[in-house]
């Protein structure tokens, strides 16, 4: 016997009736992207290695140890051999685009948002997939087109409050930090290679080479016991520069005339090396251990880090897994999908009426499920109560006289109407 494939660990299928839900969480974010004026990008599910390498940064998790990367080997002497990486993430994918199609000739701001695939090779659990869909956006620009400026990131923040509002997500936290230009997180990191020294004995053997390596990376740590360590260390908020604490103030300020409630997280560095500045993310009780939503930040340097010209921005990626375990935690039960009536042909002769008749009230906007004339009535009638609201029959009879029978389930009621009034009958709901 040969054995069952099935999905690979670490990734799953969606099915209806979720993929419902799927679908309007991503309807809801076109629907608020398109209103503060952004366009869609769609970038390619892999690119050069040396991107996200370069991009996200050697130090950090993703690149060290999550990435799926593969040896791409020259099929013509034309070619070269290339190392290659499915995404795991997108905003490396956005930047590389903005360069490479000299997006900042524009002299605009490109305000771009993606939805789709990303890959990391992680451990499987509640909320941590190795293939996850994220929502993202991003606002980047020549620093002329206003790029820098703290209205960007709060107007940001503020469109992702609506967002989650939108969609009906309850009682998320967003959570806020600077960690300072390149400078000030160069300072800040020699500050914490000092501090480091005396403790890092008692820390975690990922610490103790991130003590080295880049120490500003410590202050990810999950481990338990490193947890009192870490919350001794020095802030980075002591290590900004006059420039970054005033832009940190003027993006607080607005999100306070905004009425957006935040809290200042001194830790708060996130994953990804290019992060400058204002980083955030929005968490949410319910998730447990995964509870990040989304997370984000501004990343002033990288365009030039991956050879571009100057083009500062601030973007953010959610977690649409994520947004779909919350959501199904808050809707107590999922509402099964109903359709309008289910056509039940009496005898397979009326099959191919029952199909005329089913694309007549399909075209008419009804949800519709066609049965089969080769079944019993019963057996039609078990499966309409599961699916629908209603159940038409079409007989000989019903053909010949253009009067159908048509139960409604919810009441019991069985009525005579005539085909020219079925669709307008099927839309009203039972209690009407
Ligand atoms: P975490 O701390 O949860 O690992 P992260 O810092 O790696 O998150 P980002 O790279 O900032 O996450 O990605 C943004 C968002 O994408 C996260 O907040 C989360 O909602 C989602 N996300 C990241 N990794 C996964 C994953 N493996 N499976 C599902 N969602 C994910
Ligand atoms: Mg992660």
């Amino acid at each position: 016997m040969s054995r069952t494939l099935k999905a690979v660990r670490g990734t799953r299928d969606l099915l209806p009736p979720e993929t419902a839900l799927w679908n309007r969480i991503e309807a809801t974010a076109r629907s608020v992207f398109a209103r503060y004026n952004f366009g869609e990008i769609r970038t390619p599910i892999f690119e050069d290695t040396g991107l996200f390498a370069r991009s996200v940064g050697e130090e950090t998790d993703i690149v060290s140890k999550e990435m799926y990367t593969w040896e791409d080997r020259a099929r013509a002497q034309s070619e070269k051999t290339q190392s290659l990486t499915l995404r795991p993430e997108n905003t490396a994918g956005v930047v590389r685009a903005y360069i490479e199609h000299q997006l900042g000739e524009t002299g605009q701001l490109q305000k771009l948002y993606y939805i789709g695939p990303q890959f990391r090779r992680e451990r499987p659990q509640k909320g941590r997939y190795r293939q996850f869909s994220q929502i993202g956006a991003e606002v980047i620009g020549p620093p002329s087109a206003g790029s820098e400026s703290p209205l960007r990131d709060a107007e940001v923040l503020e469109m992702l409050a609506t967002l989650l509002d939108e969609l009906g997500i309850t009682g998320w936290t967003l959570e806020l930090n600077s960690v300072g230009s390149a400078a000030d997180r160069a300072r800040y990191n020699e500050t914490l290679r000092a501090a480091l020294v005396p403790v890092v004995g008692q820390m975690c053997v990922d610490c103790q080479r991130r003590a080295i390596t880049n120490p500003l990376r410590v202050l990810d740590c999950k481990v338990p016991a490193d947890q009192p360590i870490i919350d001794k260390l020095p802030v980075i908020a002591d290590s900004l520069d006059q420039a970054s604490v005033a832009h940190f103030a003027a993006v607080t300020a607005a999100l306070e005339a905004a009425g957006i409630p935040y809290t200042r997280n001194n830790r708060l560095v996130r994953g990804l090396d290019y992060y400058t500045r204002t980083t955030f993310e929005f968490t949410h009780g319910g998730l447990g251990a995964q509870n990040a939503l989304l997370g984000g930040g501004r990343y002033d340097g990288l365009s030039e880090a991956i050879g571009g010209p100057r083009a500062p921005g601030i973007g953010f990626a959610m977690g649409e897994d994520r947004l779909v375990l919350t959501l199904q935690a808050q809707e107590s039960a999922a509402p099964q999908v109903v359709v309008d009536a289910f056509i039940a042909p009496l005898g397979e002769e009326m099959n191919a009426a029952a199909l005329a008749l089913a694309r007549e009230l399909r075209r008419q906007g009804l949800r519709i499920e066609l049965g089969d004339g080769s079944f019993r009535l019963k057996k039609s009638f078990e499966a309409a109560d599961k699916t629908a609201r209603r159940i038409v029959i079409l007989g000989e009879d019903e053909l010949q006289s253009g009067i159908l029978t048509v139960k409604t389930f919810a009441t019991g009621m069985q009525s005579k109407v005539s085909r020219a009034e079925l669709a307008a009958y099927l839309s009203t709901t039972a209690s009407e």
